[in-house]
């Protein structure tokens, strides 16, 4: 029924992409998915050598190993999509009974009763289903905007769309009397079911590299702007993305109020501590943080233990109040460690940029109202002025006495 020349074209590309996948995932073992695909592909590979080979091996061995490859292909491919955006591994059990449910139907409508159309329509109704499901795991990661995420979802969802339907194609094109015109219909078919399958493994193969090359990237981008011991934004990328939200408020003609926070007597703690107790101290401090701050505000470390967060359409109001909630916060939670916590305190810097500045500018102005409040006393929050103008009074930190000191 197939053309041979493209069956044999097909298993040689399934073996090319196979080995390709295979050599990227050697080398590259953390990317999720990518394993699972390049086992996918290898069935497929095992699919069309024995669809080549079919003439020479008994009906029930070929009929068998066609239907489970292509099977395991596609529920590889699921595997793989799920891995990839991160979603829990399925439980293998479900897909194993599945699997020996429908060889067991294959046997039987091979030996028992043999039933060429049944045959037909399971090979296709248990990897479209897979398939589809796959694109839908994929589509439920997030497009994203990246590419790959659209071609891989597209292509296994408009190929396990074009399996499901494919017996009914070839119902309408089959003629009632084989010596009909239709007949050739029939074989263009064929040839297109194989073409469509080419070009889907083809498409997915690709795809799958793809993914590979955008997981890569954005590890690269991820050790590029993320501190790794708190796990916020660096210097450089906190400074970029400052900018970036100034020339924003420059537009919408909003403040954009920034914060400058550094640990009290942070040495100190090293040194009565240890550095590990120091990290420690770091990310509970960071943690702490960020459940004061909203999912558009930006935290960045600046080094050591100075850190900064810049809080779009806050206002001065909202930051200064960001900005003593965060302190009170520091203040009520030391941190838990034997054989007792360790009492932390921070001094806040705010200031509003102002459209015309750059983020050093801006930051240098709130570095220096934190260390106003160092020099008032630490654990207090300073508001500086407007550019160019002189330090604006004290907010107050707490109603008695505003400039506790906890250390
Ligand atoms: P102040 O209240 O005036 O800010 O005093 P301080 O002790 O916090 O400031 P100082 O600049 O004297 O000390 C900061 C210390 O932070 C010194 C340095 O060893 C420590 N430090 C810098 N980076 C890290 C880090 O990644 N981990 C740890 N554990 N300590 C760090
Ligand atoms: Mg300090
Ligand atoms: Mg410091």
């Amino acid at each position: 029924m197939h053309s041979p020349t493209l069956v044999i074209v097909a298993a040689i590309l399934a073996a090319l992409v196979t080995a390709v996948l295979s050599a990227v995932w050697f080398f590259n073992r953390n990317i999720p998915g990518l394993r699972l695909w390049a086992l996918a592909l290898f069935c497929t590979t095992v699919f069309c050598v024995n669809l080549l080979l079919r003439d020479f091996v008994p009906l029930l061995p070929s009929v068998l190993l066609a239907q489970g490859s292509i099977a395991l292909t596609a529920y590889l491919c699921l595997l793989g999509a799920r891995e990839y955006v991160g979603r829990a591994p399925l439980r293998h059990g479900v897909a194993a009974g599945a699997m020996v449910l429908l060889l067991v139907t294959v046997a039987y409508f091979t030996v028992v009763q043999p039933h060429l159309e049944v045959r037909f329509v399971l090979s296709g109704l248990v990897p479209g289903v897979c398939f589809l499901i796959a694109a839908h795991s994929m589509a439920k990661g997030g497009f994203r905007k990246v590419p790959a995420r659209y071609l891989f979802a597209g292509t296994l969802g408009v190929h396990g769309a074009f399996l499901l339907v494919r017996p009914l194609l070839f119902k309408l094109a089959t003629p009632a009397d084989a010596s009909q015109p239709e007949a050739g219909i029939v074989a263009a078919l064929s040839q297109f079911v194989v073409l469509e399958s080419t070009m889907a493994l083809v498409l997915v193969a690709f795809g799958a590299l793809m993914l590979a090359n955008e997981f890569i990237t954005n590890e690269l981008r991820h050790l590029a702007e993320i501190d790794p011991l708190t796990n916020v934004f660096n210097r450089r990328a906190f400074l970029t993305l400052l900018d970036k939200a100034i020339s924003n408020a420059q537009r919408t003609q909003t403040a954009l109020p920034v914060l400058v926070m550094d640990l009290d007597h942070f040495k100190k703690i090293n040194d009565s501590w240890g550095h590990r107790a120091g990290d420690d101290v770091l990310r509970h401090f960071v943690m702490l943080a960020q459940r004061c701050l909203r999912k558009e505000d930006v935290m960045g470390r600046l080094g050591g233990e100075e850190f900064a967060i810049f809080l779009p359409n806050a206002g001065a109001g909202g930051a200064i109040a960001v900005a003593e909630r965060l302190r009170a916060m520091v203040e009520a939670h030391p941190v838990a460690t034997e054989p007792r916590s360790i009492a932390l305190t921070v001094s806040v810097g705010v200031t509003l940029c102002s459209g015309s500045e750059s983020a050093g500018t801006a930051l240098q102005r709130a570095d220096e109202a934190m260390y106003l409040a160092k020099g008032r006393g630490r654990n207090r929050v300073e508001m500086a002025a407007a550019p160019a103008a002189p330090l604006a009074p004290v907010v107050p930190t707490t109603p008695a006495t505003p400039t506790t000191l906890a250390a």
